[in-house]
């Protein structure tokens, strides 16, 4: 590696204790890589998927197979009834969106239990007026914030008690926050009292950045609906763009009804060629998101040396990819998005700067050179430029990749201290 990346010794020495020390945490990620890809491999044969499932259809797109047997590998890998697997979701904020307005009517009341969403989600509920948002269209809207990092039970089953909820909200990663993302263990407790509580009230769970982090998904643990984003880990970096949504059949159906038509739903939607790419993605996925961990261990192990703090810490455990990290000041969180930016494998020449971004109150630096637009499950870095300067490290779609990446990254910062 040394004839190709040039570090500093230091940076060298430091990656070197890092291999060592996180001998015994790759060990379980390879573990729980092994488990994953044996799930998504029976979900395979007992779906017999076949090379005349890489056929694509235009125009209505009646009559897809691949398509379906996509539909019931997702269905079987997450325990649930039915899925939504479609390149017409745009992303996970759009799925998100289209399984609320799927699923919820004039008068009828969400909840978030985890805070505020995730920043997409404010025009579609309506916390930030729009127009064309859910509380447009009469959707009642509250939220209970989490405590400890925690769901507030109590107040959870209070209000459960004293109102009728349609659908629970809960999101598992944690965007642009500072909480910690919440667990399968925690997700599973929290179910069983609402189901408890509220056996009718939907629960739809948003796990983004969650999926394979651990050999639990939601639907295995009682959840009702739960979507996420194939531009981030189900999409194994292959998927050019979409989204999934999976869960009990009656909502894959009132889902599938928003997204298209009503009275056509899932018997519409053309395939465009991508189903090669969701099956062949969905089959890599166990081993890039386990890569991508290997690569936030290696980041977390790296920044603590050089005296950051970072969230989770190296012997927590993983919830998702996600690594956040508190600079404390503006000049080493750019210098370290330029150098992740460097380390990319596309625009890697180009220098990324804070810029201002519609929606967003201060300047945001983003950091990705990606093969796929807007893709996270590839090595990224970004974060509001104001205090306590936290930035956002996601993705690395190979181990090795991830590594130089960081490693080019923690360099910069090496070679400043020196300059300094
Ligand atoms: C990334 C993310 C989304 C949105 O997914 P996109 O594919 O970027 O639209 C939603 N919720 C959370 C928690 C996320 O991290």
């Amino acid at each position: 590696m040394k004839n190709y990346v040039d570090l500093e010794e230091e940076t060298w020495k430091l990656y070197q204790e890092a291999r060592v020390s996180l001998q015994d945490k790759f060990c379980e990620l390879d573990r729980i890589c092994v488990e994953n890809t044996a799930k998504v491999l029976a979900a395979f044969w007992a779906n017999h998927v076949s090379e005349s499932h890489f056929g694509s259809t235009t125009g209505y797109g009646y009559d897809d197979a691949g398509r379906d047997v996509i539909e019931r590998v997702y269905a079987q890998i997450f325990g649930a009834e039915d899925a939504l697997v479609r390149t017409q979701f745009i992303s996970g904020s759009h799925a998100l969106s289209k399984t609320l307005f799927g699923i919820l009517r004039p008068g009828d009341l969400l909840l978030s239990i985890s805070g505020t969403p995730y920043d997409t989600l404010h025009e579609v509920i309506g916390i930030i007026d729009n127009p064309s948002s859910l509380k447009s269209f009469g959707v009642l809207y509250d939220e209970i914030s989490l405590a400890n990092d925690d769901f507030d039970e109590e107040k959870i089953v209070d209000y459960l008690k004293s109102h009728l909820v349609k659908v629970v909200e809960i999101q598992r990663s944690k965007g642009y926050s500072s909480r910690k993302s919440i667990s399968i263990d925690k997700c599973q407790k929290i179910i069983a009292k609402i189901k408890e509580v509220s056996p009718k009230t939907i629960v739809m769970v948003d796990n983004c950045y969650c999926e394979f982090v651990g050999v639990l998904e939601p639907t295995e643990v009682g959840a009702d609906v739960v979507v996420g984003s194939l531009i981030k880990n189900l999409g194994g970096g292959l998927a050019p763009n979409g989204g999934y949504v999976v869960g009990k059949k009656e909502i894959i159906q009132l889902v599938a009804e928003a997204l298209t038509l009503p009275g056509e739903g899932r018997d519409v939607g053309p395939t465009l060629g991508v189903n090669k790419a969701f099956l062949q993605g969905i089959f890599m996925a166990p081993q890039v998101v386990r890569d991508a961990l290997k690569t936030n261990c290696l980041a977390s192990y790296l920044l603590d040396k050089l005296g950051y703090q970072v969230e989770p810490s190296l012997l927590e455990e993983r919830v998702d990819i996600v690594l956040t990290i508190l600079f404390g000041n503006k000049k080493d969180m750019c210098l370290y998005c330029e150098g992740i930016q460097a380390g990319s494998p596309i625009d890697s020449f180009v220098k990324p700067i804070p810029v201002d971004m519609p929606g967003y109150q201060d300047q945001v630096i983003m950091a990705a050179g990606a093969f796929t637009q807007g893709s996270s499950i590839e090595l990224s870095c970004d974060g509001p430029i104001r205090e306590p300067y936290l930035a956002y490290q996601q993705g690395g779609l190979t181990f090795e990749s991830g590594a130089i990446g960081v490693l080019k990254a923690v360099d910069k910062i090496i070679k400043a201290r020196k300059e300094d």
